[in-house]
C-alpha cells in the first residue's frame, strides 16, 4: 500500500477540507467538515473541531503514520487574538468584516507605502489593531497561523502570503516600523516565514488527533495560494484562470508586480511571486443575464468556430477594477440579438477578451510572460468555452491536479514551496 506522506488542511469559509498525499503527491484521500454544522464560523473552537472531525474521517480511511509534513492554509485576513496562555479571545475578525476605528485607517493611509496591500476598509491591519485593544490579548494570528499553532502546541509563527495584507514586508520577512505606528505594537505579531518553511514537530493535541509524533508542521499559505498550488502550475509563466462568481487570473512570475489601482499584489511562493488579479466579470454575471437552468443548454449550443463579432463587456453594473481600473468602467452588452445562443457565446467572447487582456495587463507591468494557463471553478467544465479562450489566449491549456486548496498546502509542504518538477 501506497504510504501517506503529506497533510493539507484548508480552512475555507464554509468549512474545512484535508487532503492526504503521497510522497510524490499523488492524492491518497480527502475529507472534511462543514462549520454550519458545529457551530459559528468565525468560532476558532468550531474550526478545530471541524478540523478533529475530519482528521477522524481520514484516519478511518487510511494510517496516517506516514505523515511527515503538515501544512495548513486558511481564509486570507481572518484574524484570531489569543492571550499569554494562548487562549482565543473573543470571536474571530472575518476576512470580509470592515475596520471599525476611521482614525486607525487613516493612520495606515498615511504611512503604508502607496502600493501596500494593508490598504483598504477591510484591512486586517487596522483589524488587528481594533482585536490588540481586547483586555488580556498578547498576540495576534491569521486563521491558518492559529491552526498551525496549535498543532504544533506552540504560536507565534506566520506565513509571508498570510501576512502580506497585514502590512508585513515580504522581501525582508518582517513587519516594517510603519506597522508599530499604525498602533500594532510588534511584539503582539507572529514571526514571518516563507511558505512551506519546517517550522517544528506536532505537539500533543495534534497526537492526540493522531498525527504521528515524526510529523513537522509546515509555514502554510493563504486558501488563494493553495488553490493555485494545487492544479499543479510551478513554472514561471504558468496561469491558472478561476471562473466563479467572478473571473480571477494568477500567474506565476520570477518578477513581482504590485499595482494597487489594478487591485494587483504579488505573493512570495518558491523563490517566485504569485501576481494575480480579479475582474468583476464572471459567471455572477452569467447567472444573471442567462439563469442557472439555461446554461448547460446555451453551452451545448456554443459554435466557437463561429466568432460572434459581439465585443461586449460584461458586468452587472459599471465599474471595473482590472484589466481596467475605473470605477465608472460601463458594462458593454449591446447589440442583443434575437438568439439567446448568439448573445449567450457573444457574452463568453466578451470574458474571454477580458482574460487575455489581463494575462498583457500583468505582462505589461513587468511579470513574466504567459506560457500556460489551467482553469478551474464553475465554468472550467464549458468546452466551448475552453476553445473560445484557447482560440484568444494562443498558450496550451493544461489540466489541474487538483481544485482543492487542500491539495496545495499538502503539495507546498511535501516539495518545501514549488513542486517544480518533483511531483508524480
Ligand atoms: P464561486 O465559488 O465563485 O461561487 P464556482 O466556481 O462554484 O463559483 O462557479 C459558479 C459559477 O459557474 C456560476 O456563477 C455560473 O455562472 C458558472 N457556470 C456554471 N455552469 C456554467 C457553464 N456551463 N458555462 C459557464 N459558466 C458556468
Amino acid at each position: 500500500m501506497v504510504e501517506a506522506a503529506a497533510l493539507g488542511i484548508d480552512l475555507g469559509t464554509s468549512g474545512v477540507r484535508a487532503a492526504v498525499l503521497d510522497a510524490r503527491g499523488n492524492v491518497l484521500a480527502v475529507e472534511g467538515a462543514r462549520f454550519a454544522a458545529l457551530g459559528a464560523a468565525d468560532a476558532p473552537a468550531v474550526w478545530w473541531q471541524a478540523l478533529a472531525d475530519t482528521l477522524g474521517t481520514l484516519r478511518a480511511r487510511l494510517p496516517l503514520d506516514g505523515v511527515r509534513s503538515v501544512t495548513v492554509d486558511g481564509t486570507s485576513g481572518t484574524l484570531v487574538a489569543i492571550d499569554q496562555a494562548g487562549s482565543v479571545i473573543g470571536p474571530a475578525s472575518m476576512y470580509h468584516a470592515r475596520a471599525a476605528d476611521a482614525a486607525v485607517l487613516a493612520r495606515i493611509d498615511d504611512l503604508a507605502p502607496p502600493d501596500s496591500p494593508a490598504r483598504g476598509a477591510g484591512s486586517p491591519l487596522a483589524r488587528a489593531v481594533d482585536m490588540a485593544r481586547r483586555p488580556g490579548v498578547r498576540a495576534i494570528l491569521h486563521q491558518a497561523d492559529w491552526i498551525a499553532g496549535r498543532l504544533r502546541g506552540r504560536f507565534g509563527a506566520t506565513d509571508a502570503n498570510n501576512a502580506l495584507k497585514t502590512g508585513a514586508d515580504p522581501d525582508a520577512l518582517a513587519w516594517p516600523d510603519w506597522v508599530g505606528g499604525a498602533g500594532l505594537a510588534p511584539g503582539l505579531l507572529p514571526a514571518i516565514h516563507l511558505p512551506g518553511t519546517p517550522l517544528g514537530p506536532v505537539g500533543a493535541e495534534a497526537a492526540a488527533l493522531g498525527l504521528p509524533p515524526g510529523a513537522v508542521v509546515h509555514a502554510g499559505t493563504t486558501d488563494g495560494c493553495a488553490s493555485f498550488l494545487a492544479t499543479g502550475a510551478d513554472r514561471a509563466g504558468d496561469a491558472v484562470t478561476a471562473l466563479g462568481s467572478t473571473l480571477v487570473v494568477k500567474l506565476l512570475s520570477d518578477v513581482k508586480v504590485d499595482a494597487a489601482a489594478y487591485g494587483i499584489y504579488s505573493h512570495r511562493i518558491g523563490g517566485r511571486y504569485l501576481v494575480g488579479g480579479a475582474s468583476n466579470t464572471g459567471g455572477a454575471v452569467l447567472l444573471a443575464l442567462f439563469g442557472a437552468d439555461r446554461l448547460a443548454a446555451l453551452t451545448a449550443a456554443l459554435r466557437p468556430d463561429r466568432p460572434t463579432g459581439l465585443e461586449y463587456y460584461p458586468l452587472l453594473r459599471p465599474g471595473e477594477r482590472f484589466p481596467v481600473s475605473d470605477p465608472a468602467f460601463p458594462p458593454r452588452l449591446e447589440p442583443r440579438p434575437a438568439d439567446d445562443g448568439v448573445f449567450f457565446q457573444g457574452v463568453l467572447e466578451g470574458m474571454a477578451m477580458i482574460e487575455a487582456t489581463g494575462y498583457a495587463r500583468l505582462e505589461q507591468l513587468g511579470a513574466t510572460t504567459l506560457r500556460s494557463v489551467r482553469t478551474v471553478g464553475g465554468g472550467a467544465a464549458n468546452a466551448g468555452w475552453t476553445a473560445l479562450r484557447q482560440a484568444r489566449i494562443g498558450v496550451p491549456f493544461l489540466p489541474s491536479v487538483s481544485e482543492d486548496a487542500c491539495v496545495g498546502a499538502a503539495r507546498l509542504g511535501l516539495f518545501g514551496g514549488l513542486s517544480e518538477g518533483k511531483a508524480a
